[in-house]
């Protein structure tokens, strides 16, 4: 028996990643998986399809027909309304597909009788760490923003001594030191910046000092079940502003990644502060996908504000496909070696990673918060 897979050509708008990557390949051959990939998939990540063929893949030109004798497909963004229906029943589909953006893709899933694992759903859990797609995507991205807010200052991050002088570094401020938050810090304190960061998490306070950057102190603690944040009362809003105020106004760049599972991302930067920061100063917004963390972000857009460029890049992960690919196809690799073993699909429904990221099965939404999502968007 083989189990048959299929990675097609990302149709999303802008979605230059792909769920494959040729290093690999030969090990989900060796599942027992007959792998066709679409030709061309592989391209928005510069991977030709002959490193795919080379490795034991089949180049197939057209989808229609692989995609519905697939068992398994593996995608990174969400499919359309017309993959979905050209989906076998019963068939697996691994991927991001994000609920609370795409509820009427979740409906058709479970409409079509296809088994969903949703990348965003596994667990954060010591057991998921390779396969956890949020925490690889998450640090693609917190590279790429440290990245950007070099390039759009005006200035030097290092310190230089140079015969024409001697330049400052520049400060960095990173608000929200998760995975994407200390990724760019360990980036900016790597290009020489002076870095601060501020997150809500009593344990981010470690992690951040060692990496070498000053953790900026307030008295909020506002650690949530599983290693997520909770949302700031008011009051803590206050506070939490009040305390910000004077770090965002000294900073060069302000790179924010502040998030809440399931909620918009928290405003954290006001108009007034923006106002208040130097000429020249960056604003990288990476909470844009959640609207953003600063009050002037304009999800998708580089704007200014005064002398301020505020940048709020959207799937930034996909700014360094290559990588990324190679990331995520890792993270769907161990993930299959849960449910495919020797040749044959072997979905344990109690196993705490697929429970977790089980979203639809055998007809149904399975999993809880996406109900609720489903019921609330009637
Ligand atoms: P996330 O993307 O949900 O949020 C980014 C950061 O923003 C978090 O650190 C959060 O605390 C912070 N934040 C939220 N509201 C804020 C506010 N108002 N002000 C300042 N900061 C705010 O988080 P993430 O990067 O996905 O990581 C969340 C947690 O999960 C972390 O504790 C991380 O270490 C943990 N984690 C665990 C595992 C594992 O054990 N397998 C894997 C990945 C992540």
């Amino acid at each position: 028996m083989t189990v048959k897979l299929f990675v097609p050509k990302e149709s999303a708008s802008g979605e230059k990643r792909v769920a494959m990557a040729p290093a690999v390949v030969d090990r989900v051959v060796r599942l027992g998986t007959e792998l066709s990939v679409q030709a061309g998939a592989g391209a928005g990540s510069r991977i030709p399809d002959s490193a795919f063929e080379d490795k034991g893949a089949k180049i197939v030109k057209t989808k229609a027909s692989p995609l519905k004798s697939a068992d398994v497909v593996l995608r990174v963004a969400p499919p359309t309304a017309a993959d979905i229906k050209g989906m076998k029943a019963g068939s697996i589909l691994a991927s991001f597909v994000y609920t609370n953006r795409n509820p009427d893709v979740v409906k058709a899933l479970a409409e079509a009788k296809v088994t969903t694992l949703a990348m965003e759903l596994i667990p954060r859990i010591t057991r998921a760490q390779a396969m956890d797609a949020l925490s690889s995507q998450a640090a693609v991205a917190g590279y790429k923003a440290a990245l950007i807010a070099a390039s759009e200052l005006e200035r030097f991050l290092p310190m230089l001594t140079t015969a024409a002088g001697t330049i400052r570094p520049a400060k960095v401020l990173v608000i929200g030191a998760g995975v994407a938050g200390l990724q760019a810090i360990a980036t900016a304190r790597r290009l020489g910046a002076m870095v601060e960061a501020y997150d809500v998490r009593t344990a981010a306070k470690e992690q951040v000092e060692s990496l070498g950057a000053k953790f900026v102190m307030a008295d909020i603690k506002a650690d949530a079940e599983g290693g997520y944040a909770r949302e700031l009362t008011d009051e803590e809003k206050a506070a939490q502003q009040a305390m910000l105020e004077k770090h965002i106004a000294a900073a060069d760049a302000v790179i924010t990644t502040a998030a809440i599972p399931g909620r918009p991302s928290p405003k954290i930067i006001s108009k007034a502060m923006v106002e208040s920061m130097k000429s020249g100063a960056v604003i990288v917004d990476l909470a844009a996908e959640g609207g953003g963390n600063c009050e002037l972000s304009e999800p998708g857009s580089t704007t200014t504000a005064g002398e301020v460029t505020i940048c709020a890049p959207l799937n930034v992960p996909s700014m360094l496909s290559e990588h990324a690919s190679e990331m995520y196809a890792r993270n769907l690799l161990n993930l299959m070696e849960l449910f495919i073993k020797d040749g044959e699909l072997t979905l344990d429904l109690e196993d705490d990673v697929i429970k977790g990221a089980l979203l639809t099965h055998d007809g149904e939404v399975v999993n809880e918060q996406a109900k609720q999502i489903l019921e609330g968007s009637k």
